[in-house]
Parts: structure tokens; sequence; C-alpha cells
């Protein structure tokens, strides 16, 4: 199969807004991709090359592929910035430098699925540094046989920047309409599996073969999330049998082990192993069963005390900027489920049968160990665990329904968690400005954007006080690579850095295309635990904004 063919599809993707359209067009191409390349096909129609929680990545960022194309193309760097700058879009800028060059030449090489397929993995293969030249041999061989559209699609790929908007969802419904097997069935596999290659390639073989999918110690499933109790005493009212416990603030991780082999997933799901080289050693020597997958919160200690999110965070991104984390910060880990063991997956059994497996799975230590926990109805009684968990710096409570199954990636009504802050909205920044003299050298002027039913990021305020020197620091290290159209001192960026951000109120307002504005916005944090698609939608400012009308 040709890469043409894909590329066809992804037009066709881009020429419709209906939903059922794009599912058609999907349903029709998966009939025709062979067996042998679904997967991988799969992958990119859905935007990405590995799915999140593999070890593998390309990483090539967009001054390596401007290299590149400046190199096959001869025209300079400067100038393709400038065709991405005018037309917003990586992918059209390179696509316009390609185009100049095809003028000149007549090459007719056509690229293939499975060459491609190949050709990433190779790239995958030079992680490192010193890697650079390889990257750019084959990334020029590639881009060399590319005809401009391809060229396109190619490099927003390769950026992870595809709008072609076959989200998750859509995928799944195609994938259910070509195989004729209902939704439910396809997104079940698919929550327990997390590779959408992986559910288009069994549903093409059948129900039966789909159904056989499930948990699988070394593929991370989406966590069980909590939705927020109104009071201690409407949580009563929703679940039969509560069960408490403190709601640790770090960060929360899936542990999944077999054998000797032990990894560490994010809760987005992308392997973090190793960022956290002591806990894993202290893992190795708590965790009992030869094969398990359990969950749990990370927490930061400072002098002894319960250090901000923020230190946890700083740790985990060590991954990729492992030289600049100098200080060190001790962590420990609280386990409070446990979602697979002996390679028997728990995730249809009660909570408090899970609980109780975990607690004779592990030998606890001063830096793993089992959540706290209380078994109660009487509101007095959580109260006072509730006031013993803020007393201690912990950020509230969860209360868990203890006869409930795990439903990974649900926000139900089975985990409510108390907490003592007022409701923040994680949002995400889509633009900025560079600040004036002592803040020259940050982007200070932060334009917060709130996720549509779409995807699409509409603004809904502007912040630009209340953030510390570090936060300031932070955050413009993390933006300037994401700048996609520098105009002045504003910045236009790629939607991907999602911030915690506090506020007065929710108002409604015409001045901002989300409809909504946001009275006096804090950031309080960077949230490097979510993508941009786990940010807040608009429909849930709208539920704030409701529950705003009733309490003001
Ligand atoms: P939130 O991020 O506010 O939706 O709260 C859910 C998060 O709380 C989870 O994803 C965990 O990271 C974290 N958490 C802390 N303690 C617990 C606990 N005991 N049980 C479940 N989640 C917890």
């Amino acid at each position: 199969m040709l890469y043409k063919e894909l590329v066809e599809v992804y037009e066709k993707l881009t020429s419709t807004s209906s939903k059922l359209e794009k599912r058609d067009i999907l349903s029709d191409f998966f009939l025709v991709v062979p067996d042998d390349v679904l997967p991988f096909v799969t992958g990119l129609l859905a935007g990405y090359v590995f799915p999140k929680w593999t070890e593998k990545e390309l990483g090539i960022g967009p001054k390596l592929l401007l290299k590149v194309i400046s190199k096959i193309t001869g025209i300079a760097e400067e100038k393709i910035e400038e065709y991405v700058y005018s037309s917003g879009d990586f992918g059209e800028g390179i696509e316009k430098a390609i185009e100049q060059k095809k003028q000149q030449t007549f090459f007719d090489i056509k690229i293939d699925i499975i060459y491609l397929m190949d050709l990433f993995e190779k790239v995958s293969a030079y992680g490192g540094k010193g890697s650079q030249d390889k990257k750019i041999k084959y990334l020029s061989e590639l881009f060399s046989a590319a005809s401009p559209v391809e060229a396109r699609y190619l490099s927003r790929t390769i950026l992870e920047q595809m709008r072609t908007g076959a989200a998750e969802g859509i995928i799944l419904d195609a994938i259910s309409k070509f195989s004729e097997i209902p939704r439910k069935e396809v997104e079940k596999a698919y929550l327990l599996t997390n590779d959408l290659g992986l559910i288009a390639l069994y549903s093409k073989k059948g129900a039966d073969e789909l159904s056989k999918l499930t948990v699988t110690v070394g593929r991370p499933l989406k966590p069980m999330l909590a939705q927020i109790a109104g009071s201690i005493e409407s949580a009563l009212k929703d679940i039969e049998e509560p069960e408490m416990e403190v709601k640790y603030d770090g960060a929360r991780i899936q542990v999944h082990k077999s054998g000797a082999k032990i990894k560490i997933f994010s809760r987005r799901l992308e392997n973090i192993t190793e960022a956290l080289p002591e806990v894993l050693s202290e893992l190795e020597i708590t965790l009992i069963p030869e094969t398990i997958i359990c969950e749990g919160e990370v927490v930061a200690y400072k002098d002894g005390k319960i250090a901000p999110f923020q230190y946890v965070l700083r740790r985990l991104r060590r991954k990729y900027q492992i030289s600049e984390i100098s200080e060190k910060i001790p962590l420990k880990l609280f386990l409070f489920d446990c979602l697979l063991i002996e390679n028997k997956s728990l995730i249809d059994s009660p909570l408090k049968e899970r609980r109780n497996i975990l607690i004779s799975s592990i030998k606890e230590s001063e830096i793993v160990k089992m959540a706290e926990n209380k078994i109660s109805k009487d509101p007095s009684e959580i109260k006072e665990f509730y006031n013993k968990s803020i007393a201690e710096g912990h950020e509230g409570i969860m209360i868990k329904d203890y006869l409930s199954q795990y439903q990974p990636g649900a926000r139900g009504k089975k985990w409510l968690k108390v907490k003592r802050t007022l409701e923040t909205l994680d949002l995400v920044i889509i633009g900025a400005e560079w600040g004036e003299g002592r803040r020259k050298k940050w982007l200070s002027s932060l334009l917060l954007g709130i996720r549509d039913d779409e995807g699409k990021f509409l603004p809904i305020g502007k912040v630009a006080t209340g953030l510390s020197d570090d936060l300031f620091t932070e955050i413009t290290e993390q933006l300037t690579p994401l700048i996609l159209e520098e105009k002045g001192k504003t910045v236009t960026l790629v939607p991907k850095i999602v911030v915690e951000v506090l506020y007065d109120e929710i108002q409604h307002s015409p001045k901002y295309e989300s409809g909504f504005a946001l009275r006096f916005p804090r950031v309080l944090r960077v949230r490097d635990d979510k993508d941009a698609y786990d940010s807040d939608t608009i429909s849930r400012a709208y539920e704030i904004y409701e529950s705003q009308e009733k309490t003001f």
C-alpha cells in the first residue's frame, strides 16, 4: 500500500466536518488496508506513530525538521520558517518549500507504507544525542521522495500535529462499522488495551477474537477518575458502602510487573520508569506476586514534610531534562488499587477485594505503603478523617464505593473527591506575550484556551499576574519550542501545555470565543501529567457556571 492512499484519506477527512462522513470514510478505508500494516496505519490516522506508552519515540522537533527540509530543497531555514508562520501551520509551510523544489526536479519515487513503517522504526532506534546525523539522513531520504502534499502530512505526523479530526471516538465508530461488531464491545476492548491499531486488527478477525483482548501487563489502562462531591453528606447518599482514603497531592502512577521487569506509567500512559529509579528499586522488593498491575500516588517530601505537587512533576519530567534536575527530591508511593494479579484481571472485582489482594501482595516499607483509609458511614468520623488528612498537608479525601468495579477512564460516581481548594479549571495555553522590563525574558501574559466538543481550544481568559518567578521561567521554557507564529510581542502557540487555573468566578462574556471569561484567573501550576486533550471542556465550565448561579 502506498502512503499516497493514506494522504487521500486525510484529504477526504479534512474536507468534511460531519462525524458520520468521517466515520464512513475511515470504515471504507479500513477494509482495504492490508493486515500487516493495519495497526501502523490506524496509528497514523489517529495522529501518532507509536502508542505513547511504548518506549519508542521519533524524537524529532521542528528545528531538526527545518534543517532537513532546508538541506534537500536548498531553501534557507529562515525562509521556510516564514512559510510556516504565514500559513500558521508547520505542514503547510513545509509543503510550500517542497513544492518549490519539485518544480525543478522530476523525481517519481513512491512512498510505500511498509517502507515508512521501517523508516520510523529505524529513526526511533536512534534515541539519544549524537544520533541527529542518522535521523537527518533518513528524513532527507523520506522527504526527497515525498510529493508536496505528502510532505505536509508527514511533517504533521512527525511533529504530532495532525489535525484531520480523526479523533479516537470516530476511529472506534469506524472500526465498529467495518467489522460489524457493536461499538460497546469495540470500546471495551480499547479501554483494556489502549491500542487503536490492535483493536482494528482484532476487529477484522471477528468479535470472538476481539473479546479475547484483556488487561495485560505492559499495556497501561486509562485511570479511573473521581467526580467532585458536593459535601460529605451528599457523597454518603450516593455511595452505599463507603471507603475513605487520603487524597494525596502528587502524581498518579500505574505499576506493571512481570517477573523481574517492572514498568511505571503516568496518568497520561507514558512510560516514566526511568524517571523514578528509587521507586523502581523499592518496588522490586515490595511487590511479591510474579505478575501484578497496581496503582498509587507518588508524593514528594522536602525536609520531612509533604512538598508541593510541582516537585513530583519536576521529577517525572526528568526523562527529558535529566541534567537540569540537581536537587534530590525524596519520593514516597501510596498504593490504592490493584488491577491484575498473576495474570488475572481484577477490574470486574469489587474494590474491597482488589484492596485486600493488594494488601497481601506487598511488603510495605518506608517508601512504598498502602494509602491510608477508613471505613465508616458516620459523617462526623468522616469529617474527622478529612480534617486529619488536610492537617497533614494532603489534598483532601476520596470517598469510594467499596463494592464498585474498576472503570478504566471513567469519571463516574463510584469515586468521589472532597478537596480543600475551590474548583479549578485545567486550561491550555494557546498564546502569550513577551513581557517588558524585568519580565522581558518571559512569556508573561498568557492566553488560556478551553476545549470544545470538536477538540478546538477557544480563548477563555488572560493571565499575567500571580505567578512566581520560578513558574514564569518554567512556563517560558516549556512554551518557547511551541511557538507557531510571532507578531511583535504576541506569539501563537501549539496548544499543548496544560495549567491549573484558579479564579473567582466564571462569567458569560462575548469578549472571548468560548463565550465565557474568568474573573481574576491565577495559574497554580503546570499540569505536566495532563495532555491538552485531558484538559477541561466548555461543558465543564458551563457546569461550574451553573453551580455558581445557585450558590451566589
Ligand atoms: P483529580 O486530579 O482532582 O481529578 O483527582 C484524581 C486524582 O487524585 C487521581 O488521578 C490521583 O492522581 C489522585 N489521588 C490521590 N490520592 C488518591 C487515592 N487515594 N485514590 C485515587 N486517586 C487518588
